[in-house]
């Protein structure tokens, strides 16, 4: 199996994080990253740079509004000078616009050219600080995102892209939840392009809340989320089991909240669900958002996943025999993710 990766999204190294009115140091460390390379590498998986596809594979879900403010917003914030105040050291929110609109629709952009509107516009929260090198891990981890999708593509069967940061909280122009780009989303669009039916399965903790707002109105990509419950979860506002998409997309969006201190079996059980509801769809192709934050140790997890489940999660997963891009989304217990990384990966290929 190909696996993709560049220096380039250690990059982005996040000071603060907002959790309970504390500012706390970001659960999303650029060690994360070397545990799972090391990982890979014990299995004898090389990991790959991407090449530099500049913002066009971006394009396809974001909207150039919210792309341009993501790649210029920390050069115009260090230029603020508000009333003799200096801005901090990253670009954070301190306004939260109300927005009421139809999910799988972009807003208009923003309607002010202030960085300081706009932050709070493009950015739903207080876990994504932009810093000096956030977009080039942005873009980077999105490019490597869309590398792994060309492997498959090319008749790779299976491809592994470690994103850093993650992905599946980003919305079509919003920030949220440590993520900015939505590699999955970008995977999924570029497969898409390609075989016009496609699926995105995400086994992360928290519901996959961008990916779904991206896809809701779509017929063509079915998005599955297996999830904490979100109503004492991140993100809260999304993940009920009642959101099956809208219009033309109605029925291609199926979302498994899980009572919290959920154990392997029950989990097992939404994954059983969740490929049954895919091989209906009968994608040409899939996308797996997995995450490692439902392991039972993990800082942030409400579910109590053991190691196992990863192997079990990979087999049935690697049973769809799809071609299938990994994109890799949460996990912050550094010292699990890499052996749990290890065991889906012996599940799935054993499986395929
Ligand atoms: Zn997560």
């Amino acid at each position: 199996m190909k696996a993709f990766f560049t220096d380039d999204q250690l990059l982005h190294d996040p000071q603060q994080y907002m959790r309970l009115g504390r500012i706390h140091k970001p659960a999303d460390l650029p060690s994360r990253a070397h545990a799972l390379r090391d990982a890979l590498a014990l299995r004898g998986i090389a990991l790959e740079a991407p090449r530099d596809y500049g913002r066009a594979p971006l394009e396809g879900v974001h909207s150039t509004d919210y792309l341009d403010y993501l790649e210029t917003a920390y050069t115009l914030w260090r230029e603020l000078k508000m009333r003799g105040v200096e801005p901090g050291i990253e670009v954070l929110p301190n306004l939260s616009p109300y927005y009421s609109g139809t999910p799988g629709v972009a807003r208009a952009p923003c309607p002010s050219p202030s960085v300081v509107a706009r932050t709070g516009y493009y950015i739903s929260d207080l876990s994504c600080p932009l810093g000096p090198h956030s977009w080039r891990s942005i873009l980077r981890s999105a490019h490597t995102a869309v590398a792994a999708a060309d492997a498959v593509l090319e008749g790779g069967g299976a491809a592994y892209a470690l994103c850093r940061p993650s992905g599946h909280h980003a919305h079509r122009d919003r920030a949220g939840g440590f993520c900015f780009a939505n590699n999955s989303a970008i995977a999924a669009h570029r497969l898409w392009d390609r075989h016009g039916r496609v699926a995105v399965f995400d086994v992360d903790a928290h519901h996959g809340d961008g990916t779904q707002n991206i896809f809701y109105a779509r017929d063509d990509v079915m998005t599955v989320s297996i999830h904490a419950d979100p109503s004492n979860y991140y993100p809260f506002y999304t993940g009920y089991a009642h959101e099956r998409g809208i219009g033309a997309g109605e029925g291609f969006n199926l979302n498994l909240p899980l009572p919290h201190g959920a154990s392997d079996e029950v989990f097992l059980q939404a994954v059983d669900r969740g490929t049954a509801a895919l091989r209906d769809f009968k994608p040409e192709a899939l996308v797996l958002a997995l995450g490692f934050d439902s392991y039972k140790d993990d800082p942030i997890s409400v579910l109590k996943l053991d190691l196992d489940a990863y192997r079990h999660i990979g087999e049935r997963v690697g049973a769809l025999k799809l071609p299938t891009v990994v994109v890799q989304e949460g996990g912050y217990m550094v010292e699990a993710i890499g052996p749990a990384l290890d065991m889906f990966l012996s599940g799935f290929e054993a499986a395929r």
